[in-house]
């Protein structure tokens, strides 16, 4: 945690306001404006044109795939999409933007007033507005290491210049760092599904700046904000907030007053760092772009949008938790990705009882991933085992113990379970005299239980099947086993 001590007190006088602006690349196959593949990881400098590089007399063409993605984008972040809006040069120096502007949207973006949902606290949800998406184009990269000449030099590479971007701005609606994060997880999440970009923080796919100022709770004026800048990854979003909100509360509760200006968040040292303030901030010099004409959404692709629209994360959920009889957090596991949402579902529908493979997958696979810290999608078992060893379960083909221990062999040997199952097939007690003698034992060696059942205790039932079981080393038919001592004991 950073270094500013306040007490609980002191924190608890104040209300933190946090709005956050997320670049999102689009995963287009070439770039925003020219013919240029839109790829990372190329060798540096290859993918680049005179278009991206802004030679003179070079000229944009918009990518239509780049405006279906923004249109999609913006749509499943519940936005107004303009019929109209604008492209507009933002001009600015610096050496790895040789054009010497981004285009962007300025005064007429692509989409206004969205929201999304975030769970909240105390268990409720609140809506986060959306104040605004629009589209733009990515500048490229200085190298600072990392080279051979690095000590000496900085250098350029250009192959990210015209790289569609979109830039999600919320309103000033989070109150908590936590929220924040909720935020983020739940845009990560929907622009995943709607698979208009992959989202990978590490590559820079998803970026994140975040506007925090704090004020006295009560009152009505937001405080003096900062921008905290360069932080890639959402749990340092939610520290570098956390930091941030602290330190602007020293300051005020110490008489000074908070400055509006740019500041770094630094992962190693857990804090925030001025880089500049407002006074030496850029103007940027709007004006609309004069290559481009006015963006269109017509109404043709608004309705294909519409009809490309998946199922989005949160419903998808709320559809899951009744059809499977989920917990909330169990439907978060299984919709994590909508590939995996998608196989298991497939999967399901084709086993006996979905809402088997659905615990199957939660508990034995689950429990068994988490303890080899792996993740579902890693898994020995595939979803054609769990399926099978579902329908086995719901067939009383096989006890839980005997699955237990095929799982176990599943993953000490790495081999999926049909496999295992051929192989290692349990010997199965199906004689009705052999399970009825061991039945016979049990109950005369249990006489209290016996009476508790027949004084109108059903659920002792269990304890004999339990018994009965552990007697067969686990190999009595459950289904046959279930049947019978429900006899005896009635008879
Ligand atoms: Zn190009």
């Amino acid at each position: 945690m950073p270094a500013v001590a306040n007490s609980p007190e002191i924190l608890a006088k104040y209300e933190p306001v946090i709005g956050l602006e997320v670049h999102v690349q689009l995963l287009t196959a070439t770039k925003a404006f020219c013919g240029c593949a839109n790829q990372f990881g190329s060798a540096p400098n290859t993918n680049v044109c005179p278009v991206c590089l802004g030679l003179p007399g070079a000229l944009p063409v918009l990518n239509e795939k780049a405006v279906e993605f923004a249109t999609l984008a913006s749509m499943a972040l519940n936005c107004t999409i303009n019929e109209r809006s604008i492209f507009a040069r933002k001009n600015y120096f610096y050496p790895d933007l040789p054009k010497g502007y981004q285009i962007s949207q300025f005064d007429k973006p692509l989409a206004e007033h969205g929201w999304i949902e975030v769970p909240t606290a105390d268990g409720g949800r609140k809506k986060i507005g959306i104040t605004r998406v629009h589209m733009e184009e990515d500048a490229g990269k200085s190298i600072h290491d990392g080279l051979a000449d690095s000590g000496k030099y900085t250098s350029l590479d250009l192959n990210r210049c015209g790289t569609p971007l979109v830039e999600i701005v919320s309103e000033p609606d989070i109150r908590t760092p936590d929220e924040a994060f909720e935020y983020l997880t739940r845009l990560r999440e929907i622009l995943l599904y709607t698979a208009v970009s992959d989202c990978n923080m590490e590559e820079g796919s998803l970026r994140c700046d975040a506007n925090v100022s704090v004020r006295l709770k009560g009152a009505e004026k937001f405080g003096t904000k900062a921008e905290v800048k360069n932080v890639n990854s959402f749990r340092f979003v939610r520290q570098a907030l956390q930091y941030e909100i602290e330190r602007q509360i020293e300051v005020i509760e110490e008489g000074g007053s908070v400055k509006q200006e740019t500041r770094l968040w630094n992962a190693n040292e857990g804090r925030t760092y001025s880089m500049r303030s407002k006074e030496q901030a850029h103007d940027y010099r709007y004006f609309p772009e004069p290559d481009l004409p006015p963006l269109i959404v017509s109404p043709e692709l608004l309705s294909e949008t519409r009809k490309r629209m998946p199922e989005l994360p949160e419903a998808r959920r709320a559809r899951m938790i009744a059809a499977y009889e989920l917990n909330e957090k169990d439907a978060h596991t299984l919709t994590a990705s909508k590939e995996f949402a998608d196989t298991f579902e497939a999967a399901a529908k084709t086993a006996k009882s979905p809402r088997r493979v659905a615990n199957l997958l939660l508990s034995e696979l689950g429990g068994r991933l988490k303890a080899l810290d792996l993740e579902l999608d890693q898994s020995p078992v595939s979803m054609a085992g769990v399926v099978q060893a579902a329908d086995l379960l719901e067939e009383g083909k096989i006890s839980s113990k005997q699955l237990k221990q095929l799982l176990d062999i599943c993953f000490e040997k790495s081999e999926d379970f049909p496999a295992v199952y051929e192989r290692e097939k349990p010997q199965q007690i199906t004689d009705t005299a052999a399970i009825e003698k061991m039945i016979d034992e049990v109950i005369a060696a249990n006489p209290k239980q016996v009476e508790q059942y027949r004084a109108g205790k059903t659920t002792m039932a269990g304890f004999f099947v339990g018994q009965v079981m552990r007697a067969s080393k686990g190999q009595a038919n459950p289904a046959l086993l279930n049947e019978l001592v429900t006899k005896k004991l009635e008879g």
